[in-house]
This record gives structure tokens, sequence and C-alpha cells, in this order.
């Protein structure tokens, strides 16, 4: 079948403005998006710009909008869609245009990197390993599919009023460590989580969810982090009214 593909096109090397390019291509109902844009450039225009790797799902590298939703270009097929013979593609949101269909992560991978995405443990490793409780490891697993492709990133609009903002990405892998008791950080963890750059700049609108190609319940596991600050503060004024109440 023949589809219309309409791209974002933009160098900021040499164009003063956006524009978008149509092509026309020959595609299977089963070929995905991805398969697409390969076409386009092989057959028809080798200067068209997009990020891809693995093209199966697991490198989160080709994130971009399709037809007015963030999408993994790997992951959909033409007869995924309704209107299977008309396609935009354009950009990931929020993010700065590099060329095209490229965006610049710098800021995405920044903000992770601020929540400090490792494990923190002064103490001497044993001999082994540092075990996991299973049920833990069950209650922390939907935030080890994550693949940073910055889907839900792009996608929240808090982002756009709070630039500070760390974002579903980042505070999915913080709950992922702050959760983790072989982790030794969590009260530093929580701390820096409780504020409107944190946890609390989420105001559950669930569109993280929503986008995320790896159906993780994002908004769920911030959530819990907003939870655990809440029952720490608890927990604190317990304490408080404890010792006002002894004359400590
Ligand atoms: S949570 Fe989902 S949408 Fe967000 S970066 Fe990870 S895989 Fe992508």
């Amino acid at each position: 079948m023949k589809c219309k593909f309409i791209i974002y096109r933009f160098d900021p090397a040499k164009d003063t403005a956006p524009h978008f390019d149509e092509y026309e291509v020959e595609a299977e109902p089963s070929d995905k998006i991805l398969d697409c844009l390969n076409k386009i450039r092989w057959e028809h225009d080798p200067t068209l710009a997009y990020r891809f790797s693995c093209a199966h799902g697991i490198c989160g590298s080709d994130a971009l909008m399709i037809n007015g939703r963030v999408e993994l270009a790997c992951q959909k097929l033409v007869m995924d869609f309704k209107t299977a013979n008309n396609f935009v593609i354009e950009p990931l949101p929020f993010f700065n245009v590099v060329k095209d269909l490229v965006v610049d992560l710098k800021p995405f991978f920044n903000k992770h990197r601020r929540i400090k995405p490792y494990l923190i443990n002064p103490d001497a490793p044993p001999d082994k390993e540092r075990l996991q409780d299973r049920q833990i490891q069950e209650f922390i697993e939907p935030a080890l599919r994550c693949i940073l492709c910055a889907s839900c990133t792009a996608s929240c609009p808090i982002n756009r009023v709070n630039e500070n903002y760390a974002g579903p990405a980042a505070l999915l892998r913080a709950f992922r460590y702050v959760f983790d008791p072989r982790d030794t950080a969590t009260d530093e963890r929580i701390e820096s989580l409780n504020s409107e750059d944190g946890a609390w700049g989420c105001r559950t609108m669930w569109w993280c969810t929503d986008v995320c190609p790896k159906g993780i319940p994002v908004t769920k596991c911030i959530g819990q982090i907003k939870r655990l600050i809440k029952e720490k503060d608890k927990l604190k004024n317990a304490l408080g009214e404890y010792m006002e109440d002894k004359n400590v």
C-alpha cells in the first residue's frame, strides 16, 4: 500500500525555521514505522536525520511523535494506526532539536544523574553478592524495565513549567533505590526528593504511564515515593510530640 509521510525537518545550521517534507512510501501493513523511515532515507532522501539502534524496543533511541503521540518507531506498525495511509512524524516534544527528528537528550540524562542512579552502600561487599529480598525485587521490578527512552519525560506537561523538575524517568529510577534495602542513602535520597523539583512536582496526570512503551506504572511508582516521604514525616512528627509530652 502507498503511505504518505509528512516529516518535520529542521537543520539549525542552515534553516531559519522548521518545515515539513512529504514522502510517499510503498509499505506493508506489518512494516514498522522505523522500516518506513529507513526506506525514506535509503530510497528518497539520505539527508533525513533520526536515531535508532536495536530496532527491537530495547535501546529506546527511536522515540518520536507519530500522529501527535509519543511512540517508539520500532514498536509501532503501519497497521496499528487508524489513518494507516497518512503519518505525521515529529521529534520528541520539549527537547531542543539537533536535526530533523534528533533531539538533544543532555537535559534528560543530567536529571537522571542528579538522582544518583546507582547503589550507595559504603559497607565492604560480601564475598559473593548483596542478596535482594524476593518480595522487594518484585515491588521494584517495574522500574528495572525502564529503557531510558525519554518518552515519559517528553510527554510530561510539568517539564514545561518547571525546568528543574526531575521528571518521571529520573523519579522512577529514584523509586528503584529508595525502596532497595541494600542502599544506605535512603534518608538523603528522600530529603532531595521532598520538593517541587522532586516527587511533589508530579501532579498525577498519568501521561507518563500512558506513553511508556514498556507498560511501566510510572505515576504509581512516583506515588510510592510521595507516600514514603509522608510516612517518614508522620514518624518524625509523632516522635516530636512524644518528646514534647515527655519534656525531653
Ligand atoms: S519509564 Fe517508560 S517512557 Fe519513561 S524512560 Fe523509562 S521506558 Fe521510557
